[in-house]
């Protein structure tokens, strides 16, 4: 059932002009399972100037008929659910039930955002002199580029792709080159929903190759990149010497806060459950987990529990809670990262290595005593490893949670509003969630500060990044 994938350019899905492909590889058999087409530059001009005519067809439609169109999206992508959740499955490897509720929040998406659009109001700012009306208006930005990863093939894209067609942009989308089928199901929605020519486009190759050859192009007014801070920061720095707009969704260590006062129980169960949800591949996973000295055992004991619980294997088999890793690189990243925290000193209360020969599936890792030189404790792991270590007071939480220069998510669990208050001021981080897991909903922003990035996906926030201003003072004659 898993189709080879495509590029789309200007409504018409085709291979890349020199045919070249790539392999996709299912990461639970490490089998070939299909190809993707490889564009190079004489596709990507194609796509740019498709993306021109379709911004300026789509930008002209009101935005009620783009909100129309969007819906049917929406329609569609429910009525393809379990379709598109089993080629994520397949490319991707996370639990057939992780990416039904990837795929059905995807609709949520474009339907709020298509009713967002509806509501880009502009303001009348009260003249000095009478006749004359001062308006400042809000435009599409213009033509996106927009880069997605391969962790949440679907989610990743269509925050990007809502929130630009909402505001009347055309977009371009590359794709994750190890899932591109399931982000070729959310862009075959749009299609079949109708969208103009060009209004949305798919393309794939080399990753470096094409964003710098995008990102510069005139044609481009705009980058949305979902990735490492490393990437994240070359790609920032290109856009800047070409004066583009950017969002830039990075990466994140967070850090979780366990107070003494806190719900053990429910800290347990929503962190662990959130550790190790897509196998730790998420930038908002916790990964420093730190706990107040009086409960420390007692909460490592209940969460090393709960990390052992977690039922590893291929995401199609019922049961399964956690898949493989997405790619070998990951299982490297993961067995480099523990040898390095065992050899600082760091013990692993449980997993700590990859499981068999086939496919990339690694033990849920549970470790403690590490120390903050460690490259765990530096670097994000992305992957199934928690490490905990206990703190004396709020400062001291505070100041651990501070010291790396990532600032995506937080969480703090307390049952004292003042720690809860305290807590979510002074930790430095674009998102804090205290006593639930609540982040990634549509209406609420998601974003970092610090190397995590800048500029937010979701809410109000997340149409706002594909507006542009326009004052216009206009005086009867
Ligand atoms: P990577 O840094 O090579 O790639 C990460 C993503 O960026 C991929 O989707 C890749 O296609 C894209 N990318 C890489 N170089 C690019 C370039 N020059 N231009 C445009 N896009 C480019 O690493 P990887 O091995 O694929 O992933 C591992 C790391 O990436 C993780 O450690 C994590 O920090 C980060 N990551 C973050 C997210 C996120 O949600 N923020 C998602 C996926 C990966």
């Amino acid at each position: 059932m898993y189709a080879d994938t495509q590029l789309l350019i200007d409504n018409v899905w085709g291979p890349a002009q020199s045919g070249k492909t790539l392999p996709v590889l299912n990461p639970a058999t490490g089998e070939t399972i299909g190809t993707v087409a490889h564009a190079e530059k004489a596709d990507l001009d194609r796509a740019l100037a498709a993306a021109q005519k379709g911004f300026n067809v789509w930008k002209r439609m009101s935005s009620v008929e783009r909100s129309k169109i969007m819906r049917k999206a929406a329609d569609l992508l429910r009525e393809r659910l379990d379709h598109i959740a089993t080629i994520m499955v397949m490319e991707q490897g996370k639990p057939l039930v992780e990416a039904k509720g990837e795929t059905s929040l995807a609709p949520e998406n474009i339907e709020w955002m298509a009713e967002e659009g509806r509501r880009a109001y502009g303001r009348v700012i009260p003249a000095r002199i009478p006749g004359v009306y001062q308006m400042s208006l809000r435009e599409p930005v213009g033509v996106v580029a927009a880069f997605t990863p391969w962790n949440f093939p679907i989610n990743q894209a269509v925050k990007k792709m809502a929130a630009a067609l909402a505001a009347g942009c055309s977009i371009i989308v590359k794709g994750p080159e190890e899932t591109p089928g399931s982000v070729a199901e959310l862009v075959r929605a749009f299609v079949d929903a109708g969208v103009p020519p060009g209004t949305v486009g798919l393309v794939y190759g080399i990753p470096a190759e094409i964003s710098s050859y995008l990102i510069p192009h005139p044609i481009v007014r705009k980058i949305s990149f979902t990735g490492s801070t490393a990437v994240g920061k070359q790609l920032a720095a290109m856009a800047g010497e070409h004066m583009k707009r950017v969002t830039m969704e990075l990466g994140g260590h967070a850090p979780a806060i366990i107070f003494d006062d806190a719900n053990l129980e429910v800290a347990t169960k929503v962190l662990a459950a959130n550790k190790f949800r897509n196998a730790g591949q998420v930038c908002i996973a916790p990964t420093r987990i730190l706990v107040q000295e009086k409960v420390y055992d007692d909460f490592v004991e209940r969460f090393t529990a709960a990390a052992k619980a977690v039922k590893v294997g291929n995401g199609l088999e019922q049961g399964t809670t956690m898949g493989p890793l997405a790619n070998d690189r990951r299982v490297q990243a993961m067995e480099g990262f523990i040898a390095d925290a065992i050899q600082h000193g760091g013990e692993v209360r449980t997993g700590g290595a990859r499981i068999g020969n086939v496919g990339n599936f690694f033990q849920p890792t549970v470790m403690t005593g590490v120390p903050t030189d460690a490259r765990v404790m530096n670097e994000e792991p992305f992957g199934p490893l928690a490490v905990m270590s206990s703190f004396r007071d709020i400062d001291e939480a505070v100041s651990e949670a501070n010291r790396l220069a990532y600032g995506l998510a937080s969480y703090a669990y307390t049952s004292n509003s003042t720690t809860a208050t305290r807590i979510a001021a002074e930790v430095e981080s674009g998102m804090m969630s205290i006593n639930h897991h609540g982040l990634a909903l549509p209406e609420t922003p998601f974003g970092g500060v610090k190397d995590s990035g800048y500029g937010s996906e979701g809410g109000v926030e997340g149409l706002e990044a594909y507006l542009s201003t326009k004052f216009v003072s206009q005086a009867a004659i």
